[in-house]
C-alpha cells in the first residue's frame, strides 16, 4: 500500500518536472511550433517564421518595425495591428487598452499576440519603409534649462528618407540598474539633410530615456534608432496654416517650417509658440530671421507666467486665448498642434470654437 502511494507521488513529481521543463522550452522557444506563415497586408508581404515568439518580435525579426516604447511589455500600446485571424483571444493584459470600436476592427496589441499559427494581419504600409539605425551622437546642446537639442549622424544605413512631422523612436542604453526602453521623438530637422537627425527633448523627472539623454549619453557615443514613423505631416492644399507648439513640441514644426522655407512654400503661416516665461523661449532669433524670409510667415510667442513688471512686449496669458485673439473665426485655415495631450485638447476646443472643422486639425500628442 505504501509501496503504491510513493510511487504515485513519484510519478506526479516526474509529471511535474516534464511539463515544468516543457514551459521552459516554449519559453525559450525551444519547443518547435514549427514553421508559421505571416501574411501581411493581404499578401502584400509573407514572412516563414519559426512560431512561439510574439508577434512584435517576430516582425522586427524580419526587419519590419511596429512602433513600441516599452519594450514589449504591453503598457506603452503603440503596437497596435489588426489580426484577421490566426492570433487567439484577447489577453487579460491587452483589456485596458483595446476600445470596443478596436476589439470589432480585431486590433491587437502585437507584443502581447504569440505567433503559434499561420496568421494573417494588417499594418500601415509606412511601416516597410522603416529601418533600424546604427549612429553616433554628433552633438549635444542645451536650448533652455530642460530643453536638449540632438544632432546625430546616422553610420549604418547612412540615409533616411522622412517627410517632415514624422517621428523616430530613440533606443536609450541600460544605466544605473535601468533598463534600455525605446522613446519616440520627433525629427526637427529638415528632410533634405538625410545622414542626419536633430531631435528637440525636454527633461521628464526621473524619466527613463530623458535622464539617460540628460545625463549619460555623450557626444560621440553610439546610438541606435528606428524610423520614420507617423502621419504628422503638412497637407497639399492652399489653405492657410495655423501652427501651434509648446515646449519640445517645437521639433517637428521647426522641421516643416524649414522645409516650407527650402521648398518656397508660400502658404499663410501663423506660429503661436506658447511658453512659461522667457527663459523657456528658444529659436526666437532663428524663428524672427524666418520671418524676414518669408514674409508670408509670422511668430507669436505667447507667455503664460512671465513676470507682470518683466520687459516683456510680446503676448501673455495662455495660448488657446492669445490664438482665438488673433483668429476668432479659424474656419478657413488648417491647424498642426504639437505637444502635451493636455495642451492638444484645450487648442482642439478653442479651434472647433472658432468653427475650424475636426477634420482639418492635424496633430501629434507627445504621451
Ligand atoms: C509621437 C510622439 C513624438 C514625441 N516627440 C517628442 C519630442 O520631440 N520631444 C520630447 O521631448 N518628447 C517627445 N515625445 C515624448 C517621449 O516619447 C517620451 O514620452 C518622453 O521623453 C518621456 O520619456 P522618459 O522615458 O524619459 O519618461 P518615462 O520613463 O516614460 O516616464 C514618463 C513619466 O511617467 C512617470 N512614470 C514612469 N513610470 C511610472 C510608473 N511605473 N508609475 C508612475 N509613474 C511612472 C515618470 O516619473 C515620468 O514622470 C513624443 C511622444 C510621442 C508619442
Amino acid at each position: 500500500m505504501t509501496g503504491s502511494i510513493l510511487l504515485s507521488i513519484g510519478f506526479l513529481v516526474a509529471m511535474g518536472i516534464v511539463l515544468a521543463g516543457l514551459l521552459v522550452l516554449a519559453e525559450q522557444r525551444i519547443l518547435n511550433y514549427g514553421t508559421c506563415k505571416v501574411t501581411i497586408n493581404d499578401g502584400a508581404k509573407e514572412l516563414s517564421i519559426p512560431g512561439g515568439g510574439s508577434l512584435l518580435s517576430s516582425l522586427a525579426e524580419n526587419d519590419i518595425f511596429v512602433p513600441s516604447a516599452c519594450g514589449g511589455r504591453g503598457s506603452c500600446a503603440y503596437c497596435k495591428v489588426t489580426v484577421h485571424e490566426g492570433g487567439g483571444v484577447i489577453t487579460p493584459v491587452e483589456e485596458p487598452y483595446l476600445s470596443d470600436e478596436e476589439r470589432k476592427k480585431n486590433i491587437r496589441l502585437s507584443c502581447q499576440v504569440k505567433v503559434r499559427n499561420d496568421i494573417q494581419i494588417s499594418i500601415p504600409k509606412e511601416l516597410f519603409s522603416v529601418k533600424r539605425y546604427d549612429a553616433k551622437l554628433e552633438r549635444k546642446r542645451a536650448l533652455t534649462h530642460d530643453i536638449l537639442e540632438l544632432r546625430i549622424a546616422l553610420a549604418e544605413p547612412p540615409e533616411i528618407d522622412f517627410a517632415a512631422g514624422q517621428y523616430i523612436q530613440l533606443e536609450s542604453r541600460e544605466y544605473k540598474g535601468r533598463d534600455s526602453v525605446m522613446r519616440a521623438y520627433s525629427i526637427s530637422s529638415p528632410p533634405s539633410d538625410n545622414n542626419h537627425l536633430e531631435l528637440i527633448v525636454r527633461k521628464v523627472p526621473d524619466g527613463i530615456c530623458t535622464t539617460w539623454i540628460f545625463d549619460h549619453l555623450n557626444e560621440g557615443d553610439p546610438v541606435r534608432l528606428s524610423g520614420p514613423y507617423g502621419e504628422f505631416h503638412i497637407s497639399n492644399t492652399d489653405a492657410p496654416i495655423i501652427f501651434i507648439a509648446g515646449g519640445s513640441g517645437m521639433a517637428p514644426i521647426w522641421s516643416m517650417l524649414r522645409d516650407m522655407k527650402e521648398h518656397g512654400n508660400q502658404r499663410k503661416a501663423t506660429y503661436f509658440f506658447g511658453a512659461l516665461s522667457q527663459n523657456d523661449l528658444f529659436f526666437r532669433g532663428e524663428l524672427q530671421n524666418l520671418e524676414q524670409e518669408m514674409p508670408w510667415f509670422t511668430y507669436v510667442p505667447a507667455l503664460s507666467r512671465e513676470p507682470a513688471d518683466s520687459d516683456w512686449q510680446g503676448e501673455r496669458g495662455l495660448i488657446t486665448d492669445v490664438v482665438a485673439g488673433h483668429f476668432p473665426d479659424c474656419s478657413a485655415h488648417e491647424a498642426y498642434l504639437c505637444g502635451s495631450p493636455g495642451m492638444i485638447d484645450a487648442c482642439v476646443k478653442a479651434l472647433t470654437k472658432g468653427n475650424m472643422p475636426e477634420e482639418k486639425i492635424y496633430y501629434d500628442k507627445f504621451a
